[in-house]
């Protein structure tokens, strides 16, 4: 590991002499420098632009338009056959394909236990940056229960689970020490207002919803408290401390379409619904895409205006299938990426990127050499000359490989048969396990 530190720590001193001779940062450990290569991203599970597209026209989502001026935008490609959010994510976090990350599932072996976080095999942005000496909070990102030590915050995936318990189960949060400021911040999905879930539902139909439809509010209520409590951990994270990579991510919105967008498609001579359950749900999908707009409006408030920010997708949704498959067949293959940064053209739109890109160009923003042994590329379409010229640098000074900083099997953890069945009945809810 020491050895390791010292190749990775070399190599971004390299990076730094790159940048410096693209003119873009000083002394690679002076503030002014670090402070340009700080990172925001902005995960949002399953957007596509297929909805976003016609939200932007009726001008419905004002804050990702502004941003959409200050970034290059583009597609995102993922795998086909398309995947699970868990095994996309971990290629987005890695750069590596599922067989090299070791993230195949959300549950595993017989009884269906939750994937916990000893099932990576490789190292993930907060690896690596830890090992470079810069400090990432990352909160509710897929298979990070048990929250491994990392230079920085981690706030697992499991937070809005096991709510009933007595003590939170060991290991939510890390550093320790903060596990109980962020089960404070846990939103109960019980405690939701009808002004709440008036955003989602028109307040006049409401009453009907909760008497006629119990367990799709039940799920709606779940999904957005979730994302809530993640919100809340952010704005915490955000207020105290200063991180090199803030990597904030909402489930939700993959979720919400799993329950909900089929009442949106209720034209189709395949969907069959009643007409009454339509009206009540059928714009729960573009009302929640609409919140997720005023949550990018607050995250990007937290950040000076200049702060590098990627908005990213792991795949799309399509919706219902003529085959009825529910689960990965409603996915689509083509998700979303945005970057905000002085090295990429303000308010371009580019062709694509593919899934395993993502984690080189986050790399390469933040100043750091991809790795070889990474298949992806650098996003180099809507670099301006300047930044195409050190994106090309930082590309051709890739070191070997980071897979040494693979973390070691870290805590166990705690395993608590109640909270498995209430994660395996949301993912049974979903269509993903049956
Ligand atoms: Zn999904």
């Amino acid at each position: 590991m020491k050895t390791m530190r010292m190749v990775i720590l070399a190599a971004v001193a390299a990076a730094a002499l790159l940048a410096l001779a693209a003119g873009c940062g000083g002394d690679q450990n002076g503030p002014a420098y670090r402070q340009a290569h700080k990172l925001l991203v902005f995960g949002i599970d399953s957007a596509d632009w297929r909805i976003l597209d016609p939200m932007l026209e009726a001008e419905r989502l004002p804050n990702l338009k502004q941003f959409m001026t200050q970034a290059a935008s583009g597609r995102m490609k993922t795998f086909i056959p398309l995947e699970k959010s868990p095994v996309l994510w971990a290629s987005i976090c890695t750069g590596v394909e599922p067989g090299v990350h070791g993230i195949h599932n959300f549950v595993k072996g017989q009884d269906e236990k939750p994937v916990t976080s000893s099932a990576w095999k490789a190292p993930a942005l907060w690896d690596i940056l830890t090992a470079a000496g810069r400090s990432t909070a990352v909160m509710g990102m897929w298979t990070t229960y048990p929250a491994r030590p990392i230079d920085g915050v981690m706030v697992s995936d499991f937070l809005p689970y096991g709510s009933k318990r007595e003590h939170p189960l060991a290991n939510l949060v890390y550093p320790d020490s903060l596990t109980d400021v962020m089960v404070g911040l846990r939103v109960d999905p019980q405690s939701l207002t009808d002004e709440d879930l008036a955003r989602f539902i028109p307040a006049g139909l409401l009453p009907e919803a909760e008497q006629k439809y119990p367990r799709e509010m039940a799920e709606l209520r779940d999904v957005f408290a979730a994302d809530l409590s993640y919100l809340a951990a952010a704005d915490y994270l955000a207020h105290h401390g200063d991180f090199d990579l803030f990597f904030f991510y909402l489930r939700g919105p993959d979720m919400v379409s799993h329950h909900f967008y089929r009442y949106m498609k209720a034209d189709l001579d395949y969907v069959h619904l009643d007409p009454a359950k339509v009206a009540v749900f059928k714009d729960v999908v573009k009302n929640y895409y609409a919140w997720v707009d005023e949550v990018l409006g607050r995250v990007l408030g937290w950040f000076p205006p200049d702060r590098q920010t990627v908005i990213v997708s792991d795949h799309g949704f399509y919706g219902p299938r003529r085959s009825g498959k529910k689960g990965t067949a409603e996915h689509s293959e083509w998700g979303i990426f945005l970057a905000r940064s002085p090295l990429y053209e303000a308010g371009t739109r580019f062709g694509h990127l593919a899934v395993l890109d993502i984690c080189p160009t986050i790399l390469a923003m933040m100043g750091l050499p991809p790795a070889h042994d990474m298949p992806g590329a650098i996003l180099t379409e809507p670099a301006t000359r300047d930044g195409a010229k050190h994106l090309h640098k930082l590309d051709k000074h890739r070191v070997d490989s980071y897979m040494a900083l693979a973390p070691a099997s870290g805590p166990e953890g705690e395993r608590d048969p109640k909270v498995n069945e209430e994660i395996r009945r949301q993912l049974r809810s979903l269509g993903y396990i049956n």
